[in-house]
C-alpha cells in the first residue's frame, strides 16, 4: 500500500465534511494505510488519542500489550489544538501543542502501539470480551481504556472560533501567562470562572467578569475572595454577543439581558468558562457517570465495569491538564495490564 502523508495540523484539525479519511489508518511516521477491517480480539483498546490515551498506549505498548488506539477526530486531542504549552514538565522553553502530541504518538508507536485514525461509534460493555464498533470495523477487547476527553462549552457567538488561540481561550491555567499585565475578560459565574479569575489576578492587570445573572453561582468562599480582589470588576446580567478584533481579539460586544442595551468592552483576551462537556455519550447507561456526565473512577482509574478504565479529562472535572491526563493514562494502562494478566492466568489454570 502506497502511503499518503498529510500534515499534522491537518490531522489535528479533525475531520471535515468531504474528507475521505475513514478508509485509512495512521501508520508509524504519520503515513496512512488502508484500515484492516478484520476484528481480531485485542488485549486492550484505547478509545481516544489525546495525552491520556497516548500515554496509556505508551505504557501498554512497553508491556507488550500491543494496544489499539482509536484516535478519534482530533489526533492528539485538545493538546494538539493549543499553540504553545509552557507547563508540561521537561520543556523549559515550552513546546507547541501539535509537536507535543506528535512526540507522544511517535513515542507510543516506537514500542508497538497501533494507532488508528478512527472513532468508536458504539460500545457494548455488557458482554465479555467487550465490543467496540468503529467507522471502519468492529473489535472485541479484553480491556478498554476510555480517554475521550471533554470539550469546553462554547459561547457560539461570532468571532469566537476566529480568535480561538488569538485572544480567546478556555484555560487560564494554560494561557494566562500570555496576558501578563494585560486586561482580560472572563465569561461565566460558576466555580471555574471565579477560580480562574482569581488565578488571573496573579498575571493580568485587570479582570472583567461578564455574567448573565446578577449573582454568582460559585461557592461563597470563592465569591468573597473575588469581591475583595481590587483587580476584579463585574458586568452583571450581561451576555457576550460578539468577539471583535483584527489579528487578535481586542473587544467584546455585550448585551444587558434586563435593559437590552449593548455596549463594547475593550480587552486583550477573553476566557470562556461556561462549563465543560465530557465526551461520554457512548457510555451512557453502561458506566456510572456523575451528575455532569463525567465517568466515575476510583483511585486506580477503575470504572463501574471491571476491565474498563478511564483516564484524563473524561473523568476529571477538576484539573484538566495535560500532565494530569498523562498521569491517569499511565495508571489506567498499568491497571489494564494487571487485569489482562490476571485473566490469562485464570484461563490457563482452569
Ligand atoms: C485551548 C486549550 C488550551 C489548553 N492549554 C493547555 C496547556 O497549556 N497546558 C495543559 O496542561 N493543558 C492545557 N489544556 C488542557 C489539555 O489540553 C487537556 O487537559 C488534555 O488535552 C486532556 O487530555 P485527554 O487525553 O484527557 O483528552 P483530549 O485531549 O480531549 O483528547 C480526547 C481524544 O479523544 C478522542 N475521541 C473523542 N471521542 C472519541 C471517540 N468516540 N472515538 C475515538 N476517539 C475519540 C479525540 O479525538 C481526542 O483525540 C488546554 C485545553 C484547551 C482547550
Amino acid at each position: 500500500m502506497r502511503p499518503l502523508y498529510i500534515e499534522w495540523e491537518t490531522l489535528s484539525r479533525g475531520w471535515r465534511d468531504g474528507d475521505v479519511v475513514s478508509e485509512f489508518i495512521l501508520t508509524p511516521g504519520f503515513g496512512l494505510g488502508m484500515a484492516d477491517k478484520a476484528s481480531a480480539e485485542q488485549d486492550l483498546i484505547i478509545v481516544g488519542g489525546g495525552p491520556a490515551g497516548l500515554t496509556a498506549a505508551l505504557y501498554a505498548a512497553r508491556a507488550q500489550a500491543s494496544p489499539l488506539v482509536l484516535i478519534g477526530e482530533v489526533a492528539g486531542g485538545q493538546a494538539a489544538t493549543t499553540q504553545e504549552i509552557e507547563n508540561y514538565p521537561g520543556f523549559p522553553d515550552g513546546i507547541g501543542g501539535p509537536a507535543l502530541a506528535q512526540q507522544m504518538q511517535s513515542h507510543a508507536e516506537r514500542f508497538g502501539a497501533q494507532i488508528q485514525f478512527d472513532s468508536a461509534e458504539s460500545v457494548d460493555l455488557g458482554t465479555y470480551p467487550f465490543r467496540v464498533r468503529t467507522r471502519t470495523g468492529e473489535y472485541t477487547a479484553r480491556t478498554i481504556v476510555i480517554s475521550t476527553g471533554s470539550s469546553p462549552r462554547k459561547l457560539g457567538v461570532p468571532g469566537e472560533a476566529r480568535f480561538r488561540g488569538h485572544g480567546v481561550s478556555y484555560c487560564a491555567t494554560c494561557d494566562g501567562y500570555f496576558f501578563k499585565d494585560k486586561r482580560v475578560l472572563v465569561v461565566g459565574g460558576g466555580n471555574s470562572a471565579i477560580d480562574e479569575s482569581l488565578f488571573l489576578t496573579r498575571l493580568a492587570s485587570q479582570i472583567t467578569i461578564v455574567h448573565r445573572r446578577d449573582t454568582l453561582r460559585a461557592d461563597p468562599v470563592l465569591q468573597e475572595r473575588a469581591f475583595k480582589e481590587p483587580k476584579i470588576q463585574f458586568v452583571w446580567s450581561s451576555v457576550v454577543e460578539e468577539i471583535l478584533g483584527d489579528q487578535e481579539a481586542n473587544a467584546v460586544r455585550v448585551r444587558n439581558v434586563v435593559t437590552g442595551e449593548t455596549s463594547t468592552i475593550e480587552t486583550d483576551g477573553v476566557f470562556v468558562y461556561i462549563g465543560h462537556v465530557p465526551n461520554t455519550k457512548l457510555f451512557e447507561g453502561q458506566l456510572e457517570l456523575d451528575e455532569r456526565g463525567y465517568i466515575v473512577t476510583d483511585r486506580r482509574q477503575r470504572t463501574s465495569v471491571p476491565g474498563v478504565y478511564a483516564a484524563g479529562d473524561v473523568q476529571d472535572p477538576i484539573y484538566r491538564q495535560i500532565v494530569t491526563a498523562a498521569g491517569t493514562g499511565s495508571a489506567a494502562a498499568i491497571e489494564a495490564i494487571r487485569f489482562i494478566d490476571q485473566h490469562k492466568y485464570e484461563e490457563n489454570t482452569e
